[in-house]
């Protein structure tokens, strides 16, 4: 996915005003570069849409946490949204004031929780009636009352992968409508529990507004059931979700998805929170690997690069379309059909199958694009190999924001006993 942060000068990949492969020449590779001007863009698209209105753009921590990602967002009026403790410590280490953290998640643990409420976070969104009564219970004993709202399962099709829908019926999230009626009134008997908002959170790259629309009537529907008891709401969560252009989707403009929010929240007073993330982040990000070999098989051409599904599982996981794109065009040359794939002993070791790509020979690049969401999060360090470095471009300046790992890295903290026992 070109676009205004990434594109071709002559026939040479530009990422803002620089070269990536000299970003490649310097840092090496595999290595993720993010183009700030992108993120700034993505999220001012979302904050100037909300104009006057109340409300507060919690960008979701998981989809890329990188420090220097965050605290750029963070400069930018954004807040988080979290889903362990881990990325609190991210967002406060990275600046992102705690009252402007919500923590959604179905599985917060005690020490979590305790620590997310020493930090004084702005709310935790509870996901069933047990979370419900361990948060009560911790608050009480550290004398400190929680602000909750309830994530609702609004059981609404996003229709996108099921992997990552997650406000249908049988999915482990939130609580449906008289589930969550009856949560909302354990809570609001409790003095350890302020109730302030209502949450929903349906899924992900969801690619059309009805979806949203269908949820927040669905969420207005229960709001009006929670007046009638005599709770009235500060706070309306609305999660994350937009999709981006990986290849050919046309998801709705941040500006038209906050515009048909508002729509439906005229007569509202509540403050508005949503929780992008890749729609912030995934189009800013690219992941530059090198050709390793060229591998002709008896059925089929493999670019071997140096990235793999360890630094880039999407395509493993989802079986998701990332474009891929040459870092130097190749002016006259056919392309060929190829499976562009990493060194992992692994048949799921893929970043793309039947691709036309041109004719690259061994040290070429190539840039896997829209992999500034869920890229480097998700990488691990299977085959034992170290995760790959990243980097933050502005203009005509980059960074390392983060260093490649190094083998010593990869055997921190482990410990060869000595017991008796070991001895062979
Ligand atoms: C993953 C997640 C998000 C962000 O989703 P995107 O599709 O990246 O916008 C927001 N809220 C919650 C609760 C999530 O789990």
């Amino acid at each position: 996915m070109k676009n205004e942060s990434f594109y071709y000068k002559g026939n040479e990949l530009f990422c803002e005003q620089v070269p990536v492969s000299e970003i490649a020449k310097t840092v090496g590779t595999p290595v993720y570069c993010y183009s700030s001007r992108h993120l700034i863009n993505r999220f001012k698209a979302y904050d100037k849409a909300f104009d006057q209105r109340d409300h507060l753009i919690c960008f979701a921590v998981k989809a890329n946490s990188n420090l220097a990602v965050l605290n750029l967002l963070a400069r930018l009026g954004a807040g988080a949204d979290i889903v362990s403790g881990g990325e609190l410590f991210r967002a406060i280490k990275a600046g992102i004031p705690s009252r402007r953290i919500v923590y959604s998640g179905v599985g917060k643990t005690k020490a979590e929780m305790a620590y997310a409420l020493k930090e004084d976070i702005l709310m935790f969104n509870v996901e069933s009636l047990e979370e419900l009564y361990e948060l009560e219970a911790i608050s009480k004993n550290l004398g400190k009352r929680a602000r909750i709202s309830i994530r609702v399962n609004p059981d609404v099709d996003p229709k996108t992968h099921p992997y990552i829908s997650t406000g249908l019926k049988k999915n482990k999230f939130g609580l449906s409508a008289p589930q969550a009626l009856m949560a909302y009134q354990k809570a609001n008997e409790s003095k350890w529990l302020e109730v302030i908002g209502i949450d929903c959170h349906i899924g992900s790259q969801i690619l059309e507004t009805t979806p949203f629309i269908n949820a927040f009537e669905k969420m207005r529907e229960l709001m009006n059931e929670l007046s009638s008891m005599g709770i009235e709401l500060s706070y309306i969560d609305l999660g994350g979700g937009l999709g981006i252009s990986y290849h050919q989707e046309t998801p709705p403009a941040p500006g038209d998805y906050v515009a048909a929010i508002l729509a439906l929240a005229k007569d509202l007073d509540q403050t508005i929170i949503i929780e992008p993330g890749r729609s912030i982040c995934g189009n800013s990000g690219i992941l530059l690997t090198r050709l390793l070999y060229n591998k002709k098989g008896s059925m089929k051409n493999f670019y071997v690069v140096d990235g793999a599904m360890n630094d880039l599982g999407r395509p493993s996981l989802y079986d998701a379309y990332h474009e891929i794109l040459p870092v130097i065009q190749k002016a006259d040359s056919a392309d060929i059909l190829v499976d562009v794939v990493g060194p992992i002993c692994e048949t799921g070791d893929f970043l793309a199958r039947d691709r036309k790509l041109p004719p690259l020979s061994k040290g070429e690049l190539l840039a896997v694009m829209s992999a500034g969401a869920y890229g480097f999060t998700m990488s691990s360090n299977y085959n034992s190999r170290p995760k790959p470095a990243e980097v933050m471009v502005a203009g005509e300046r980059f960074e390392i924001v983060r260093r490649r790992q190094t083998y010593e890295d990869l055997i921190q903290g482990e410990v060869i006993p000595e017991w008796e026992a070991m001895s062979v």
